[in-house]
């Protein structure tokens, strides 16, 4: 099929996500992909510095991780998990409950990020009730965190303004404002002490309805890429605690080494009672997520009735070619160099936001977090549906590299294998775009 036959096909019956589809550009077809390189059906070079949506951590079509996927689909695709186990989904929960942050020690499969955070939600509220506290229905979250967009994880992301049309429908969550920081944030701690006043404020009234707090740690995505202190991350994480409430870790774009350490809990020394994981645990390469949790959870859904039991369950729960992509993801992550590349990443952002902070004054509010680097265009507008954001993706798109900024926030969030100098060529690319905008707005 012709590319343009392709796109014309797309255009009659696809729907993307995240789009407008009425003003949107045709869409980019992609027909293969190598290392960070992805390759139009056209012949030409896109260097994929997003990770496309920050799942693949080890570049695209790396053989062990195919290979892995391929030697699985010769073997067993896939086996109804309710009654049946097999080899590769043992294996995977093993393996993380031991580099998790001790005591996270049980795994619970489903499908995406979404369904990740839905299982910690409906975990959280079901143990309040098996343990005669069915009152705690209600869940904290952060102003602009973003979740997901099944309902669960929608209402959790009520501060990140993405659901206006099915706000009436959320359950009950309440939101604290969220002390992002940046490189000489001279505000911080004022910040910090704001949200843990309105902490204590909610705990005053709703202690005891409160079932979870549920966050991302140290960088909210979606929102942003808004990053927080790990010294603050402690202090609330054990106020929560202290108050007798659970704490769930989003860790569906943090986790797999994009902080620095394997999860963001390890990086910021602080364990929460439940974990989401999803995009990098099978390296982007098939959808899959788990939710681990304390073995005090665990426990206080078993007894001799089905009532107590977690009736949740996914068609495709614990796939066994994603447990394959996630075992060979997890040999690759662990292995000495890929931490090696990773603090080449962060290295690489920090002498490329300092450069840039100097250079244009539009650019504010540097931050970088282990593989993540981030800048905001200031002056033209924010959000996330900010002009200037589709004016800059345009941009890169078109000078062959793909950077997806979030409104007026540019980042660069690289696979782990990208080289020092195809991170300079991001971030000059980045340089570039910010001179043709000035030249253009
Ligand atoms: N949580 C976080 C922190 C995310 O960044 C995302 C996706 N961007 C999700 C949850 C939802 O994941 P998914 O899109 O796989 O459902």
């Amino acid at each position: 099929m012709t590319p343009s036959r392709l796109v014309a096909l797309d255009r009659a019956h696809v729907w993307h996500p995240f789009t407008q589809e009425a003003t949107a550009p045709d869409p980019i077809p992609i027909s293969s992909a190598k290392g960070i390189s992805l390759f139009t059906e056209e012949g030409e070079e896109i260097l994929d510095l997003i990770s496309s949506w920050w799942v693949n951590i080890h570049g695209h079509a790396h053989p062990k991780v195919a290979g892995a996927i391929a030697a699985q689909a010769h073997k067993l695709e896939h086996v109804i998990f309710a009654g049946f186990t097999h080899a590769p989904a043992v294996e995977i929960t093993a393996r993380l409950a031991a580099v998790l942050p001790g005591g996270l020690e049980r795994g619970f499969f489903s499908d995406n990020g979404s369904t990740a955070v839905e299982v910690a939600m409906k975990l959280a509220i079901q143990y309040w009730r098996n343990k005669g506290e069915p009152e705690r229905t209600r869940f904290l979250s952060m102003q602009g965190g973003y979740h997901g967009d099944t309902f669960g994880a929608m209402s959790a992301g009520v501060g990140s303004g993405f659901f206006t049309p099915f706000e009436d429908l959320f359950f009950a969550v309440d939101t604290l404002p969220y002390p992002e920081t940046f490189i000489g944030d001279a505000k911080v701690e004022a910040k910090e002490a704001d949200c843990l006043a309105a902490l204590d404020r909610h705990l005053n009234d709703q202690a005891a309805h409160t079932a979870a707090l549920v966050i991302e740690p140290l960088v909210q995505g979606a929102g942003g890429m808004r990053m927080l202190r790990a010294p603050f991350l402690r202090q609330l994480v054990t106020k929560i605690r202290d108050a007798g409430i659970l704490v769930i870790f989003d860790e569906v774009m943090t986790g797999f080494g994009r902080t620095g350490g394997l999860f963001a809990s390890l990086t910021a020394e602080v364990t929460p009672d439940l974990i989401c994981l999803s995009k990098g645990l099978t390296a982007g390469y098939l959808p899959m997520s788990m939710t681990f949790c304390t073995d005090d959870i665990y426990q206080s859904f078993l007894s001799d009735s089905f009532d107590t039991a977690f009736l949740h369950g996914h068609s495709f729960t614990a796939n066994p070619l994603g447990c394959a992509a996630a075992l060979a993801s997890l040999d690759l992550l662990t292995d000495p160099q890929c931490a090696k590349n990773r603090a080449m990443i962060e290295a690489g952002h920090r002498k490329a936001l300092e450069a840039l902070a100097d250079d244009f004054p539009e650019l504010a509010r540097p931050r970088l977090r282990g593989t993540i680097g981030a800048i905001d265009y200031t002056g033209a507008g924010s959000g996330y549906g900010a002009a200037v954001g589709a004016h800059l993706k345009s941009f890169f798109w078109n000078n062959g590299v793909l950077i997806r900024p979030l409104g007026n926030v540019i980042y660069i969030m690289p696979p782990y294998c990208i080289t020092e100098e195809q991170l300079a060529l991001g971030w000059e690319k980045v340089v570039q775009a910010c001179r043709a905008l000035k030249r253009d707005l």
